[in-house]
């Protein structure tokens, strides 16, 4: 058997893609390698969120370039493929600066993979294909293979926002939604499979419009109510949502569909009206904290968690300081903050008034400080309660086990084979990042 060595940089989005690419190979033979070292494919699956992402490429493959130079001494061959968002961007200029890569895909072409290789394997040489033939790529993937208990499924690809300090729109093209019978069939065989749990991905996932056979356009509240009716599937998440998108169904779903898990991420990014203008996020702080009313009104127990960027140019004290005020008036379960940094070719790399790094270091402690603090409330406040508890894995001690809460407290507890179980149990601690329980 040939073996696949899949690296993965950035987020879920990215990591579903991995997993399918994998799903592709495997009727090729390929089955998974520990690392490079025992791969005879190795796929660098990129990411051009991060600043300076594609130079990090650039020095794995430098990295690569030196082992599949070793094993060409001992008689291996191993293809070195780069997919993902640098790959889009940089294309041609990729294989011209690293004559290691063998065969080059974007985010939407890597579904031609088997066809890429059997071409070079013929006719030698290097294949690049980096369109946006969306459409194509999902009719062209086999059944997803193995997942576990939780697994991703991507309903909904790009985004048509153009936020100023975002490369998506660039890499991952025009917004696209796949049809809900080909999301329905997919999780239909992964739950055959064992998943308990699926997440919806997608860049934009609650703008999702899916074209179904009889040319229904249907909303992401009625793709979760359909697959609520698959008996076998316990729980359904979505992530990343805009807030704009945040419609009056989906809201009204956290409320009606059982299966809909009580936990919602909804990136504001800042509290101050003038910065969002200046990130062309399309709303204001006020629309955000009205649409968590109404979010909070349908579902009360429903845990929040939010992205957050510091220090975008133009940001002033008081414009940080209402970002401090909205998170202070929303309290969040969980977040991700960041220090604006510049992300090549997109508006805001090019906007005046760039803000200091001393003061981009300041605003981030003071605000992860405080979010830190609403994250240790959150979780303090689950001790003493019951909550149902879907075990993924084992834990680091003996007969201990890991699972996830509804509202994605990660949970430890004793017992024999829970694995793959979803029990009742009563949390008695928190350590910093999860919590300890018995099982009721
Ligand atoms: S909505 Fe999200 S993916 Fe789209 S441009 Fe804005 S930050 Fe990027």
């Amino acid at each position: 058997m040939k073996k696949l060595f899949v690296k993965t940089y950035g987020c879920q989005m990215n990591a579903y893609d991995s997993a399918r690419i994998a799903d592709l190979l495997a009727p090729l033979g390929y089955g998974a390698a520990v690392g490079p070292e025992d791969a005879d494919m190795v796929v660098l699956n990129t990411c051009h969120i991060r600043e300076k992402a594609a130079e990090k490429v650039y020095s794995e493959l430098g990295t690569l370039r030196v082992l599949k130079e070793e094993k060409a001494g001992r008689g291996e061959a191993m293809l070195v493929a780069v997919a993902g968002c640098v790959a889009q961007a940089e294309g041609e200029l990729m294989l011209r600066r690293a004559p290691v890569i063998d065969l080059l895909v974007g985010p939407q072409t890597y579904h031609r993979l088997p066809e890429m290789i059997a071409r070079i394997s013929r006719a030698g040489g290097k294949a690049l294909e980096a369109d946006f033939p969306a459409l194509e790529k999902f009719d062209a993937l086999p059944d997803a293979g193995a997942r576990g208990l939780s697994a991703f499924l991507t309903v909904q690809e790009g985004c048509d926002k153009f936020c100023s300090f975002c490369v998506v729109p660039y890499t991952r093209g025009a917004e696209y939604s796949r049809p809900p019978e080909a999301v329905i069939a997919e999780a239909k065989a992964l739950v055959a499979g064992g998943v308990r749990e699926i997440v919806l991905l997608g860049q934009n996932v609650n703008a999702y419009r899916g074209e179904a056979g009889d040319g229904k356009s249907w909303s992401l509240a009625r793709l979760c109510e359909a697959l609520a009716q698959i008996d076998d599937l316990a729980r359904i998440r979505y992530t990343t949502s805009h807030p704009r998108d945040m419609d009056d169904d989906l809201i009204a779903a956290h409320r009606d569909n059982d299966k809909l898990m009580p936990f919602l991420h909804l990136p504001v990014q800042s509290g101050s009206d003038a910065i969002l203008a200046a990130m062309n996020r399309q709303h204001r702080a006020e629309d955000y904290l009205r649409t968590i009313g109404q979010v909070r009104a349908a579902r009360p127990d429903i845990a929040l968690s939010s992205d957050f960027i510091v220090g975008f140019p133009g940001e002033s004290d008081a414009d940080f300081e209402a970002t401090m005020a909205l998170v202070r008036q929303v309290k969040f379960a969980q977040t991700f903050s960041f220090k604006y940094s510049k992300r090549p070719g997109t508006p805001a790399a090019a906007a005046p008034k760039q803000i200091s790094e001393g003061v981009k270091n300041e605003r981030l402690q003071a605000l992860q400080k405080l979010l830190l603090e609403q994250q240790d409330a959150f979780n303090d406040a689950a001790i003493g309660s019951t909550m149902d508890v879907l075990f993924e894995k084992p834990g680091r001690g003996r007969g201990q086990f890991v699972g996830r809460s509804p509202w994605l407290h990660p949970v430890h507890a004793e017992g024999k084979e829970l694995i793959g179980k979803i029990l009742p149990v009563k949390i008695i601690a928190r350590t910093a990042n999860s919590l300890k329980s018995v099982l009721e």
